[in-house]
């Protein structure tokens, strides 16, 4: 015998209730398919953990909220249910009306949220922002498109820098940055479901960034993408610049001297697929064929704050795959990404063999080849 407590909102509880168990939807689950096929750490399993919290047959525990923020919301499984859940948002939701219940998510995470309203960084103020520009860096003052580099480029320099240096001599434009005074784009709290946190967020980054106007944003994260959207700010990728005015195909291509070796690419998830064609065709390099699973959605960002050992485990999985595929070079467009796999791959350089370069470093050493 239990009681239904229904702690969840109509709208949840039923999309909870809606799930009928197949499990079409674990096998997209890259936590699954990269970690032995653990079925427990996919969405199936997710799913029924809190419909039976939703019903009263379980407790909510500490265990039970980190087991929740484990998910990327990646969504990679929504598009193989035959039922249409959306389990991304399903997993957000809940982050959302747990936090409203009153429950605080994982220590971590939390601490992170203090630090963004405190600071405006996700971390203490030892991670200084704009360490990739030039000591005697000032901004044009005539540069009304704002380049803002984002937290994991910042911990990935040399991302950054490329990024920058692509921006001002290829795209040509006129564009700055905010150094080291640039804030976190506070995405993280949308992710990890302070909803109202972010709103509050997002009038004080407009306040913060509003030195001058602003024309138009370049990003290199899609975080930073959505947080300038929700501003109302006119904002693309550098990618999709590159592709979109098909600058890509007027920058010099050379084919890297191991002619021999085989590269796999990493795109962002929201990159189109004919963007993703014309960097190919640009690399001419010999192509792995990545399957679908292949994933690291920047949703994975907030797993590093608070389930970094299962993230690890991720990580490790990829590497197998790429091993097993013969990848030489893994060319990786999102900055979380390419931080956590080429810090992973400096700690065991020995065991991991591909190669691991962010897209734009790639991209300058062929222009300036
Ligand atoms: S959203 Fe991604 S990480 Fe989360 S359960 Fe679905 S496939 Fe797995
Ligand atoms: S595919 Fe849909 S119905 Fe089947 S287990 Fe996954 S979420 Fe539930």
């Amino acid at each position: 015998m239990f009681w239904v407590i229904e702690m969840f909102s109509k709208e949840l509880a039923s999309l909870l209730s809606k799930c009928i168990s197949c499990g079409a939807c674990n096998d997209s689950c890259p936590l699954v398919r990269f970690i032995d096929g653990n079925e427990t750490l996919g969405p199936r399993a997710r799913i029924s953990v809190f419909r039976a919290i939703d019903m009263g047959i379980m407790r909510i525990s500490v265990d039970a909220i980190e087991y929740l923020y484990e998910c990327g919301l990646c969504s990679l499984c929504d598009r193989s249910c035959p039922l249409d859940i959306e389990v991304s948002k399903l997993m957000l939701g809940i982050r959302a009306e747990l936090i409203k219940l009153g429950y605080v998510p994982p220590y971590e995470i939390a601490k992170m949220r203090n630090s963004l309203l405190d600071i405006m960084q996700p971390w203490s103020r030892e991670h200084r922002k704009g360490k990739w520009l030039p000591p005697n860096y000032s901004p044009d003052k005539e540069a009304n498109i704002l380049f803002f580099s984002g937290c994991w480029a910042n911990r990935a320099p040399e991302m950054a820098s490329s990024a920058f240096f692509i921006a001002e001599t290829i795209l040509g434009e006129k564009v700055y940055s905010l150094g080291e005074n640039e804030p976190c784009c506070g995405q993280f709290l949308r992710i990890a479901g302070y909803e109202e946190t972010y709103k509050d967020y997002l009038v004080k980054l407009r306040e913060h960034i509003r030195d001058r106007e602003i024309a138009r944003v370049l990003v290199i994260c899609e975080l930073c993408k959505a947080t300038m959207r929700d501003l109302g700010l006119e904002v693309s990728t550098l990618l999709e610049e590159l592709c979109e005015k098909k600058l890509i195909k007027r920058l010099r291509k050379r084919r890297h001297k191991h002619k021999s070796r085989k590269v796999a690419f990493l795109p962002t998830c929201s990159l189109k697929r004919e963007h993703a064609s014309l960097l190919e065709e640009f690399m001419k390099e010999k192509f792995a064929e990545m399957p679908s699973w292949f994933c690291m959605s920047c949703g994975f960002s907030l797993s590093e704050i608070s389930s970094l050992k299962t993230l690890e485990r991720m990580v490790d999985g990829i590497f197998t795959a790429l091993k097993d595929e013969k990848v030489d070079l893994l060319v990786v467009a999102d900055p979380f990404s390419y931080w956590l796999l080429s810090e992973s791959r400096k700690r065991n350089k020995r065991k991991v063999k591909t190669e691991i370069v962010d897209l734009y470093s790639f991209l300058v050493e062929r222009i300036k080849a």
